[in-house]
Parts: C-alpha cells; structure tokens; sequence
C-alpha cells in the first residue's frame, strides 16, 4: 500500500479551511497557531501553538487539524502542541484583523515590541459603532482569551481579545 504523497503547501492550504474553534470567521492559519508543516516520506507532523494557554479548546484544534490532515490521505499525523515561543496576538493575520471586527470582535491592538503588559487596557474601538468610549466590564470573556466590554456610545457589550 503506497500512501498518496503530499507537500506541505497542500497541508498548510488544507490547514487554512480548518476554523478557530471558537470564532468560526477565522481559521487556525489565520490567527497565526500553525507554526510548522514536516512531511517525511508518509508522515506528517504539524507543530501549532494554541492562542492562549488557558484556552479551553486545544484538544478540539488538535483534532480538527488532525482531521484536515487525514482528508488528504494520509494516515500518519502527529500534531504537536508547543508553548515556545508564547502565540502572539501579532501572528494574527491582516485579513483575518477585519473579519474578527466584522464578526463582532475587537480586534487586539499589535503588542508591539518590547512594550510591558500594563493594567490598563489598551484603547480599544466598539466593533458596532467605532466609538472608543468603551469599558471592560470583566478580565475575562466567556474563555480565557477574551475580555468583555461594553460600548458607552451605542450600550452594546462586545468581546475584544486580550493582546497578549
Ligand atoms: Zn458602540
């Protein structure tokens, strides 16, 4: 039995349909959590860093990548998980900062480099109306990644992403 072979753009394209568990608009590629593709003879390995380490949902990325994988064919993946470097909300991608805000998610400001993380929250836009007379209301969202606001100009509530 020969396995079909693959290249690793045909994984990293097939990763690319594969959407973030928890905002469906953008996918593991977008928000920057694939950090490498190895294709050994019939064994693919995909190494991804999980956008926040307390995020609930690593074990469903895992599989969904290893799904996306397997649709190709190929019987052996391995998907492996590292924390080093830390994801950064500047992997983001450009695109993919839109359509967060489009989805109704405040896209996170680019933590830049060597910049300390402060307890203040950085400025931060309502994704309905533009206006930056917003408030958090809470550290945290529904998942470790998110925090909730509120938007004093039009008094919706949104969630925008911690920039970590
Ligand atoms: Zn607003």
């Amino acid at each position: 039995m020969t396995a079909p072979h693959v290249t690793p753009g045909q994984v990293w394209a097939a990763l690319a349909a594969v959407p973030d568990p928890e905002i469906p608009v953008v996918s593991v590629t977008d928000m920057g959590m694939v950090r490498d593709v190895t294709v050994e003879h019939d064994r693919v390995t995909v190494t991804f860093t999980p956008t926040f380490s307390g995020c609930p949902a690593l074990h469903v990325i895992r599989e969904s990548i290893g799904d996306a994988v397997r649709a190709l064919g190929v019987q052996d993946v391995e998907v492996r998980s590292t924390l080093t470097p830390p994801w950064t909300t500047d992997w983001i991608k450009e695109d993919a900062r839109e359509r967060l805000r489009e989805y109704g998610i405040a896209p996170p400001a680019p933590a830049g480099e060597g910049v300390l993380i402060t307890l203040d929250p950085e400025p931060t836009r309502c994704p309905r109306c533009g206006s930056l007379n917003v408030r958090m209301t809470g550290s945290f969202g529904p998942t470790l990644c998110k925090r909730l606001y509120v938007c004093d100009a039009c008094k919706e509530p949104f969630e925008g992403f911690k920039s970590v």
